[in-house]
């Protein structure tokens, strides 16, 4: 009963307030409430609700430790979003695909997506967006030993987090400086510096801290674990590993509540203090736990790890063998997996670059129809329409010339239809030596051609339309067709405030007709103004 009137209020609600309960379940940590609102809103949303819906089923696998699933989910979002044309939004499931390409130990892959991730971000305004991608990047570095510049990213991410009042991403990127202190606390220890280890162990303590402090205050469970976890680990790296202990003595764990990985860092965190305090049966104990509850196979690598090294510690070398064999089996299953998803990566990028190719191609057709729409195709100048569209912006200032073959009747009759189109070539050839980059010459129709003169006045448009119809004269014809002579006539007008385009040709053309009557081969201009 309970639940079938639970299910008719969800049916009443939009996609959208349903992912907004998705996001606020994710941020209390209610990852399976949060992973079936998304489901709910993905299948019921459009596209932009789809893509949203499933970063979120991303990260909500993630946090499971369902890694692979992780990948699939946040590949298809990306895809979504490139579809949308949303760039912050492929910047967040980007930054997502990273995430998880980062837990299940796939580093180069992650920091290409994840620089992709920041690159798209950058370029949008959507600041939550970029937090995302740069907590993506700063994880990554973390892995690939950049501490400086995980520690860089992670500082500005957490002050625009503070600016946007994200105070959770704020606390999660504490703790990740946190790692990153604790990490160059080791380096320095390596090198036989005591004192900077100590320091760089204090000031990831204080982070983690703070980190916790946050988290508690918002009750996200799983970023306090972490926090705490890493506050341990500090601690037993400053020198106080009964502290860290006791500390981790606070916690306790939650099967129904903690996902495996807040378990078995929990578990590893513990191992590896008892490791410190050369208790190793207890250390063996915590990392045969961890190993057990491990939620994918990278973790259980690293617990593998440090389970045959507290074996061998312990003096039993026979189990550090076979752990350390357990080891090797699961690295080269790791390795085929990564392989598999790196061939599906590879795929979804080439897909990208098809997708862009191809919007590229459309572009460059419709800009061709554009240019062919405009254009008269025998002579390459702007066509009628080209022309009309000119005019139809306003005469005023302008003045145009219509320019008519002198008995092009005759071209066609005594050589051929085939010499009268190439001497219409030569014309919109001659047309364009002759008129500058302000002018407009085109084609107005079969003989007959018009250039529209910009910014001359009517004696300068008057001197070139002269200069044209003598070019034209001139011309050595002969190369078109042995004894060949072409002339034009043409007729010019100027355009005034008030004239309108079509008033603008016919005064041009009254003109033209009044050229011809007088005779051809020359140029009659409109004088006063209209
Ligand atoms: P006028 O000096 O009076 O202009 O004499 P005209 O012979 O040029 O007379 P009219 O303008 O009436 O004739 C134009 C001719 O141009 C008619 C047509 O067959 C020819 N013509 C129009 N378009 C083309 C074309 O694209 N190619 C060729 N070869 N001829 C064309
Ligand atoms: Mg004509
Ligand atoms: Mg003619």
């Amino acid at each position: 009963m309970s639940s079938g009137s639970e299910i008719a209020v969800v049916e009443r609600v939009t996609a959208a307030e349903l992912l907004q309960r998705s996001r606020d379940a994710l941020r209390g940590s209610e990852h399976e409430t949060a992973r079936a609102l998304a489901q709910e809103a993905a299948d019921r949303g459009g596209p932009a609700e789809r893509a949203e819906a499933l970063c979120i089923l991303a990260t909500c696998r993630r946090l499971r430790d369902e890694y692979p699933e992780a990948i699939e989910a946040a590949l298809r979002a990306t895809e979504l979003c490139r579809e949308i044309g949303d760039p912050s939004a492929e910047a967040r499931a980007r930054s997502e695909v990273a995430r998880a390409l980062t837990a299940s130990g796939e580093t180069d892959e992650a920091l290409g997506e994840s620089l992709a991730a920041l690159e798209l971000a950058e370029a949008g305004a959507d600041l939550g967006a970029r937090i995302a991608a740069m907590t993506a990047v700063a994880n990554v570095y973390l892995v690939l030993q950049q501490h400086d510049l995980a520690i860089e990213l992670c500082e500005r991410g957490a002050e625009m987090a503070r600016l946007l009042g994200d105070e959770i991403a704020n606390g999660a990127l504490q703790d990740t400086v946190s790692c990153a202190l604790l990490m160059q606390s080791q380096v320095a220890r390596t090198r036989g510096d005591e004192q900077a280890a100590v320091q760089y162990s204090l000031a990831a303590a204080e982070r983690s801290q703070t980190a916790m402090a946050i988290a508690r205050e918002h009750g996200h469970r799983r970023n306090e674990a972490c926090a705490l976890g890493n506050l341990a680990e500090a601690l037993a790296s400053a020198g106080q590993p009964a502290h860290a202990l006791a500390l981790l003595d606070t916690w306790e764990i939650d099967p129904g509540r903690d996902s495996a990985f807040t378990i078995t860092h929990h578990l590893d965190t513990r191992g590896g203090i008892c490791v410190l305090l050369g208790r190793y049966e207890e250390a063996i104990a915590l990392f045969s736990r961890a190993l057990d509850v491990a939620e994918s196979k990278g973790s259980a690598m690293m617990y593998c790890e440090h389970l045959a090294e507290a074996y061998e510690k312990n003096g039993d070398f026979a189990a550090a063998l076979a752990t350390y064999k357990r080891f090797h089996l699961l690295y080269c299953e790791v390795a085929s997996e990564a392989a598999q998803r790196n061939a599906r990566l590879a795929a979804v990028r080439l897909e990208t670059e098809q997708a862009k190719a191809s919007a590229e191609r459309e572009r460059l057709r419709a800009d061709g129809l554009q240019r062919l729409s405009l254009e008269d195709p025998l002579t390459g100048l702007a066509n009628r329409r080209r022309l009309d569209n000119e005019l139809a912006a306003g005469v005023a200032g302008h003045t145009i010339a219509l320019i008519d073959v002198d008995h092009f009747k005759r071209v066609n009759d005594g050589f051929s239809h085939q010499i009268g189109d190439e001497v219409l070539r030569e014309l919109g050839r001659l047309l364009r030596s002759v008129c500058r980059a302000d002018d407009l010459a085109a084609r107005y129709g079969g003989e007959e051609f018009a250039v529209l003169f910009r910014g001359l006045t009517a004696a300068e448009a008057a001197a070139a339309a002269e200069r044209i119809r003598r070019a034209v004269e001139e011309h050595d014809w002969s190369v078109v067709a042995e004894g060949l002579t072409v002339t034009v006539s043409i007729g010019v007008a100027s355009g005034g405030a008030s004239t309108p385009a079509a008033g603008l040709i016919s005064l041009a053309d009254q003109r033209l007709y009044e050229a011809k009557h007088a005779g051809r081969n020359r140029v009659r201009v409109s004088t006063g103004s209209t």
